[in-house]
């Protein structure tokens, strides 16, 4: 047994005191001590003593009783790692028993010596002697003779009269908490939080401040910053003649800490306790470097501190109370860039349902794109202009989405579909739009036709019917629950740009529109790394010409559609120029096979064959011929590009007349044009051949020099493999890690939303590799295109432009595989910065 210091006594095996050995409460009250605060006397017992305790062997408890002498009643707390992690509840008053309460209604008063007396039988009666909690239900607390009916009631269960020896209600209170942190319920549910299976729980065995008694007497919670803001703010509650954590029971008359008009206050009960308590706290967020939620006892006007925890926070409070603590120089820039995690960031730049509101659940989904949205439901995205059209928000229902669906999005404030992954169409566009999406809500009825939402138990959702998305958490609730605005305030863009000092790999944007741009430029993008060019076809009016191109017969009428297709995309790139302002913009070449912009349904194709002037059965036709059985993996990309190149040359004229008209009146543009779904070198080597000879084209009839980079998307396991013989043609290589972990897992990303569930819970994947970068194969894959590629040339640029560059743990992957930049998202660049910031501290 070792006494470091006065009050915090150590009973084990280890000379100190750590969170890691007996836990947080411990480690916390250790501290307050050293920081001479008024912390009731302590004895810490470590995580080994307390599992020895378990299995029966017991410390000793005449030591402890001689280390509290003078000291009449104790409580035992727990002392986890992690408070998250949970544990027994606290005991309070143990020492109590007939003779004690004979002396403390003395000093006391009755009624103080018989509430702790009570308290004490009681929750003796329920976690220790484990009687059923309802046999006090009779007690009347008001009845002169409650005690005596209560020491009845125990003897009456527990076929004994309660324990009147203070030693032996110690050691059977110590007993009982350690057996309850080793029951298997307690294990479970602290596993689910995170904890490790051989997680130890520490206790402190603590004099009683009492809370009852003469004069001011109470105890509560006070800390100094709101705890949704972050905001300075003394907020938490007291309550007078009480104990424990009883003026945080809903129903206590617990009053304000601070004057306050809407009622009572501390400060007005007992000023000088309060300032004492003012100045304890902001001690220890000066000396604690955190700040704290302090536990107080006030015993005849006297403060007594028995605990200290971080406060809770929302994500904006922590980022808040992050920055003002380096601010204040308590901690620096960096601790401040570390302690905000990159998870949370993204719920500030959404507006989210406000955490205490209650939630009517109706579905559960996968979370797509963060954020909450509430609107009226529409089955279509006609409805959905229609409604935008009336200014009513109205949430997008599908089954899945297709690119004819994406006007509707746009109109939409928040998209729900049946069917979906991670990388399905409805979540890349949702997350592009910043538009809360939650997809592959499979226990709900779709009926499209009907237009109706059907749960599981029966409830019926309707065209025009009030729903909210919620694609932070992935679920679907009825109705409107309060919600809280996105908060890009001053605090942070501080952070940002500490965590921008720090970072040694780049962060750009997937953007594909103007709007887009704007908000890669607004959250500090370096630049655009991907740029899908074929989501800006999606528009109506572009729609009908590019399904004429689809549709022509020849390669003259082909290029005349394209040639009508030309100017608009020369206006996106010399807007995306123009936005991002010298910045790089990596444009991709059309991807997608093209019968995705073509009608599935026989009312479509009959609007199609109406605008196109022809027999519908022609139109029908063409549909069936081309439609693929695995399109994923059929017609598309480069393959495209190869077979009906006349759709590259268009976007690469359109890119260079851009890039001049973009030169004029600034520094030159250098775009980046990007090749997706490369498998082969020949297949470069034929694109680049044409680009080329557009760019000489170009140059010779503007009489202007332009540069521009050539790179290739890796998104082929074949692609990776031959890296080396691929990057001799290429500036670049940005890995399209969507495509790649679908092509290395054989998975389609459309369709695995339907069984990942499954196959996480049952621990066939750690992860949904669409969601997180499976190091392990799909990453070896990336690392051996890495190192292929700059073996074949070594000034290449490496990037990420797959979901996975916003992704916290996958950019750490990136990082150490020597990828130059990640690219994600717009909405996920902070989140991005954030956590590469943290990777290089
Ligand atoms: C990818 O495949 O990772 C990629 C970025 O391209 P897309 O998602 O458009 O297929
Ligand atoms: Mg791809």
């Amino acid at each position: 047994t070792q006494i470091p210091d006065q009050r915090v006594t150590l009973i084990g095996n280890t000379a100190s005191i750590a969170t890691q050995t007996h836990g947080g409460r411990a480690k916390c009250l250790q501290r307050l001590v050293r920081l001479n605060l008024p912390v009731p006397r302590t004895v810490a017992l470590s995580f080994d003593t307390v599992h020895a305790l378990a299995t029966g062997a017991l410390p000793d408890i005449a030591k402890i009783f001689r280390f509290f002498d003078g000291d009449p009643l104790l409580c035992v707390r727990p002392s986890s790692m992690d408070p998250d992690w949970g544990g027994p509840g606290a005991i309070l008053n143990i020492g109590m028993n007939d003779v004690r309460h004979m002396h403390l209604c003395q000093s006391l008063g009755k009624e103080a010596a018989t509430a702790l007396y009570l308290r004490f039988i009681q929750a003796y009666a329920v976690h220790v002697a484990r009687l059923d909690p309802d046999i006090f239900d009779t007690l009347d607390e008001t009845a002169p003779d409650v005690l005596a009916d209560a020491l009845t009631i125990y003897e009456d269960e527990a076929e004994e009269g309660f324990p009147q020896d203070r030693e032996r209600q110690l050691s059977e209170v110590l007993r009982s908490m350690a057996r309850a942190w080793e029951g298997t319920t307690a294990r479970l549910l602290r596993q689910a939080k995170g904890a490790p299976v051989d997680a130890g729980l520490g206790l402190v065995v603590q004099a009683m401040a009492l809370g009852l008694g003469t004069g001011e007497c109470g105890s509560g919670v006070l800390q100094l910053v709101n705890s949704d803001t972050g905001l300075p703010q003394i907020t938490g509650r007291y309550l007078s003649q009480s104990q424990g954590r009883d003026a945080l029971q809903g129903g206590a008359k617990s009053v304000f800490l601070e004057r306050d008009p809407r009622g009572p206050s501390l400060e007005e009960l007992a000023p000088e306790a309060f300032a004492d308590l003012k100045a304890h706290a902001a001690l220890m967020r000066k000396k604690l470097r955190a700040e704290m939620q302090i536990e107080f006892t006030i015993e005849n006007g006297n403060v007594h501190i028995l605990d200290g925890v971080r406060v809770r926070r929302s994500s904006r409070a922590a980022v808040r109370i992050a920055v003002s603590l380096a601010q204040d120089g308590i901690i620096t820039p960096q601790e401040a860039v570390m302690r905000v995690d990159p998870h949370a960031l993204s719920e500030l730049l959404h507006r989210q349902v406000a955490e205490d509101a209650p939630r009517d659940r109706i579905a559960t989904g996968i979370a797509a794109s963060p954020g909450a949205a509430t609107g009226r439901i529409v089955f279509s995205a006609a409805d959905a202009q229609a409604s935008a059209a009336r200014s009513e928000p109205c949430i997008l229902v599908r089954r899945e989405t297709t690119p004819e669906d994406v006007r509707g999005m746009h109109a939409a404030i928040g998209v729900l579909t049946e069917r979906g992954g991670i990388t399905s169409h409805a979540a890349v566009i949702g997350r592009g739009l910043g538009l809360p999406c939650v997809v592959g809500a499979a226990d709900l009825r779709f009926n499209l036709s009907r237009k109706t939402l059907t749960t599981r138990d029966g409830r019926v959702f309707r065209d025009g019917d009030t729903i909210t998305v919620d694609g932070t958490n992935g679920e679907v609730l009825a109705g409107s629950p309060a919600t809280v605005e996105a908060a890009l305030d001053d605090s942070f863009q501080t952070l940002m740009a500490w965590a921008d000092a720090e970072r040694d790999i780049g962060i750009r944007a997937n953007a594909d529109t103007p709007a887009d741009a704007q908000t890669a430029r607004n959250f500090a993008a370096q630049g655009i790394g991907l740029c899908r060019t074929e989501h800006m076809f999606f528009e109506a009016d572009r729609l009908t010409v590019m399904r004429e191109m689809i549709f022509a017969e020849s390669s003259e009428d082909r290029r005349a559609a394209l040639d009508l297709l030309l100017p608009m995309q020369r206006a996106d790139f010399t807007e995306l120029f123009r936005i991002m302002q010298g910045l790089p913009v990596c444009i991709r070449l059309f991807d997608p096979p093209l019968h995705e912009f073509l009608p599935a349904d026989r009312a479509g194709q009959r609007d199609l064959a109406e605008a196109l002037d022809l027999p519908v059965s022609d139109v029908t036709r063409r549909v069936e011929t081309l439609g693929e059985y695995n399109p994923m993996l059929g017609m598309r990309g480069v393959r495209l590009g190869v077979t009906v190149p006349e759709i590259y040359d268009m976007q690469a004229r359109a890119i260079f007349e851009a890039t001049i008209d973009g030169s004029r009146d600034g520094d030159p543009v250098v775009p980046e044009i990007m090749i997706p779904l490369v498998s082969a070198r020949r297949e470069v080597e034929l694109v680049k051949g044409r680009i080329d000879a557009v760019a000489t084209a170009v140059r010779n009839e503007r009489g202007r020099d332009f540069t521009y980079r050539l790179g290739v998307m890796v998104e082929t396991p074949r692609a990776c493999l031959r890296a080396e013989e691929i990057a001799q043609h290429a500036h670049f290589l940005s890995f399209g890690t969507n495509d790649l972990t679908q092509m290395t897992y054989g998975l389609s990303r459309d369709d695995a939303g339907r069984f990942m569930s499954d196959y996480v819970r049952q621990g066939v994947f750690a992860e949904d590799p669409f969601h997180v970068l499976d190091t392990e194969g799909v990453g070896e894959l990336l690392r051996i295109g890495a190192e292929r590629g700059r073996a074949g040339r070594p000034a290449v640029t490496l990037s990420v432009c797959g979901e996975h560059g916003g992704n916290p743990e996958s950019i750490a992957f990136c990082r150490a595989a020597g990828i130059d930049y990640v690219s994600c998202s717009p909405f996920r660049v902070p989140v991005a910065r954030l956590a590469a910031a943290q990777l290089a501290i």
